[in-house]
């Protein structure tokens, strides 16, 4: 309390304080008298200030000078809950820019609670490399962002070893596409060469290779990537839907938060299809492609692609929809992913997201299942 008064201000303390001290203020005059009198005699500057200041003045000096930053920060950009964050924002630099934009966000972020639906749906776009189908490419993010619907793109960094995407326009490209549309487009790591090195469950870029390769290609995957759309990436999908461990403790040590393979193999390879976290990293399986023959090409139709988002629906409260963009090479194609977007959205109240937002919200806690789907901590 004293401490609080007196670093307050000189003048106003000077006369409740000594109030207190009526009783004796003959004595206290005495004494003061005293020191005035020291004071004036020499060189006395620094005797009056100790006996004064020494609470006083010492607790301003701190909160002053050396606190004064640290103080003035808590103080003037704390709108409660943002003491911890101005407090790592302010010791670097940019002390009043950091904090200014720090608290809107933060308070706009507070009023958070848990939201129901019916389920949440993932969409993930595979294989986006340069030179070929374009058109196509473009057309098929075109379709997601006329229906607002999120949806991660599987980048290739080296495709066949040959053509490393940074030396191609698509890097411009996708970043003008993130940037016109920062709720739609998350850019996962979409394997390496994209070559079947191994026979693993049917033939794999990476399960089965030997871990020290596996630790390299990711390791300079997501150096090219982040190269190429400027931020890093927190998800990877693994050509051919396959991966092992090693290939997840290659991620985790990268920082990765999630991986995206098939249902049908992480239920060989791990016994679920459904969501899971193993060895640090969230899984999130996928429910399958449009493609019902791989040798013709040909489509399965919409009413069994609904039937299967149904039923995931109803089971798990998840749909994660794989699909390569390569595929929509034709108009009535594109109609078929414009309406089967449509379809989900007018299914129920379902909550779409990217996988790696999928991926951080199940690390986190944030989404989980319950009896009639999910609910989102938002
Ligand atoms: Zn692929």
């Amino acid at each position: 309390m004293q401490r609080e008064r007196s670093s307050r201000g000189g003048s106003d303390d000077t006369s409740p304080s000594w109030g207190n001290w009526s009783t004796s203020r003959a004595v206290a005059w005495t004494l003061v008298g005293s020191v005035l009198v020291l004071a004036l005699a020499g060189f006395a500057t620094g005797v009056l200030v100790m006996p004064g200041g020494a609470d006083g003045g010492g607790v301003g000096d701190a909160s002053g000078p050396t606190g004064g930053g640290v103080v003035g920060d808590v103080t003037t950009t704390a709108p409660t809950t943002d003491g911890s964050r101005s407090g790592g924002g302010a010791a670097g630099d940019g002390t009043d820019g950091g904090a200014a934009t720090e608290s809107p966000a933060t308070t706009a972020e507070e009023p958070k609670t848990w939201t129901e639906y019916d389920g949440i749906v993932v969409f993930r776009n595979d294989d986006i490399q340069p030179y070929y189908r374009s058109e196509t490419m473009r057309a098929v993010d075109q379709t997601f962002v006329d229906e607002g619907v999120p949806v991660t793109l599987g980048v290739i960094p080296q495709v066949n070893g040959e053509h490393s995407i940074t030396e191609s326009d698509v890097c411009t490209y996708l970043r003008e596409r993130a940037r016109e549309n920062p709720d739609i487009f998350e850019f996962s790591l979409h394997g390496y060469t994209h070559e079947k090195r191994t026979d693993f469950h049917g033939g794999s870029e990476f399960g089965g290779l030997d871990p020290t390769t596996q630790r390299e290609f990711v390791e300079d995957g997501t150096r090219t990537l982040t190269d190429c759309v400027g931020e890093r990436p927190t998800t990877f999908v693994p050509p051919m839907d396959s991966y092992d461990e090693a290939t997840v403790d290659a991620l985790s040590a990268e920082g990765y938060t999630t991986v995206s393979g098939a249902g049908w193999f992480t239920a060989d390879y791990y016994g679920t299809s459904e969501v899971f976290q193993q060895g640090g990293l969230v899984h999130v399986p996928n429910d399958g492609g449009f493609v019902a023959n791989w040798t013709t090409g040909e489509f399965h139709d919409p009413a069994t692609l609904e039937q299967r988002f149904d039923w995931a629906i109803e089971d798990e409260g998840l749909y994660v929809q794989m699909l390569h963009y390569q595929d929509f090479d034709t108009p009535e194609r594109l109609e078929q992913l414009r309406e089967f977007l449509q379809y989900v959205k007018g299914y129920g109240d379902v909550r779409f997201m990217t996988v790696g937002e999928l991926g951080q919200h199940v690390a986190d806690g944030t989404a989980r299942q319950t009896d009639d789907g999910w609910e989102v901590y938002e």
